[in-house]
């Protein structure tokens, strides 16, 4: 098996242990090891966890008609897929965490969140855990789709280019970074700085999610397609999304470009600068004049 494939099956093998499933069936016929199958038998497992069995009927019907391995075999699919919103993941608390107790219950999320090997991306090169950074009583907050390099050796949010990009956008707007709340769909850098899987994302969200019910910000933005389609609990288009108003955990969320995808077609800033306005409007800021 190539290095990276490896990496990334024991990566979720590990990821499984730590859920408590220890029963792991190969795909096709055990291979039989002469003179060997009184152990073979007795290394099978007896009764594995359903989930397996589904994913593993699954993967089978799946398997491609000729043999070329799939890039990722189907029964490694993550067992919880499905998109729900942040509003239908859990009613919004009863009691609102008052503003004197804000930094408090954040610190109390975090030392919950610990040294956290709850997904795949504790052991997918992780350094830091990248939790969040601002104002606890912020009325706006930036949520991004995942660390990348800069973040994941500082522990901060959004301090690398995009950051930087995302710095001057929050002081366009008149506000200056330590008046937002920033935060991301998980708090793990994904390799490569690819976009989070879903269960990544699913795992980590409980955690944003008890943030924003924290925080209570009047306005969440929803930076790129990722932090939408997991917010929001929807797959559509950023230009679907963009210039209307959604819901969020008792917040508005807006949706605009991710300051990455900015930097890479500063074209588009200008379309960014609308949906900034949409929200400035909402919570009576003005751009400050320029000098
Ligand atoms: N991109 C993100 O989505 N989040 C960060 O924190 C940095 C870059």
């Amino acid at each position: 098996m190539a290095g990276e494939r490896e990496q990334q099956l024991r990566a979720y093998v590990d990821y499984l242990r730590d859920m408590g499933v220890h029963d792991f069936y190969r795909r096709g016929e055990p291979m039989l090891v002469e003179g060997d199958s009184e152990s073979l038998a007795a290394a099978v497992p007896v009764a594995p966890p359903a989930i397996v069995v589904e994913r593993l009927a699954e993967s089978v019907a799946e398997m491609p008609e000729d043999d070329t391995v799939p890039s990722r075999p189907a029964f490694l699919e993550p067992p919880i897929a499905k998109l729900v919103s942040f509003d239908d993941l859990a009613p919004l608390p009863e009691i609102r965490v008052g503003p004197e107790h804000k930094a408090a219950a954040l610190v109390a999320i975090q030392d919950e969140i610990g040294d956290c090997t709850r997904c795949p991306l504790a052991y997918a090169g992780r350094r830091k855990i990248v939790f969040g950074d601002g104002d606890g009583n912020a009325r706006l907050m930036f949520v991004g789709e995942g660390p990348g390099a800069d973040e994941d050796a500082s522990g901060i949010p959004f301090v690398g280019k995009a950051g930087q990009l995302l710095n001057n956008m929050i002081q366009a707007m008149g506000l200056k970074r330590e008046q937002v709340y920033i935060a991301n769909i998980v708090k793990c850098r994904p390799p490569n700085n690819r976009a989070p899987e879903p269960v990544e994302a699913n795992t980590c969200d409980q955690f944003l999610l008890r943030q924003i019910d924290v925080v209570q910000p009047e306005v969440v933005v929803a930076l790129g397609a990722t932090a939408a389609t997991y917010l929001l609990g929807v797959r559509q288009s950023l230009s679907g999304l963009r210039g209307r108003w959604h819901k969020c955990r008792g917040a508005k969320l807006a949706v605009t470009y991710h300051p990455a995808f900015l930097l890479r077609d500063p074209r588009m800033k200008g379309e960014a600068w609308k949906d900034l306005q949409m929200v400035m409007k909402e919570l009576g800021l003005t751009a400050p004049a320029k000098v």
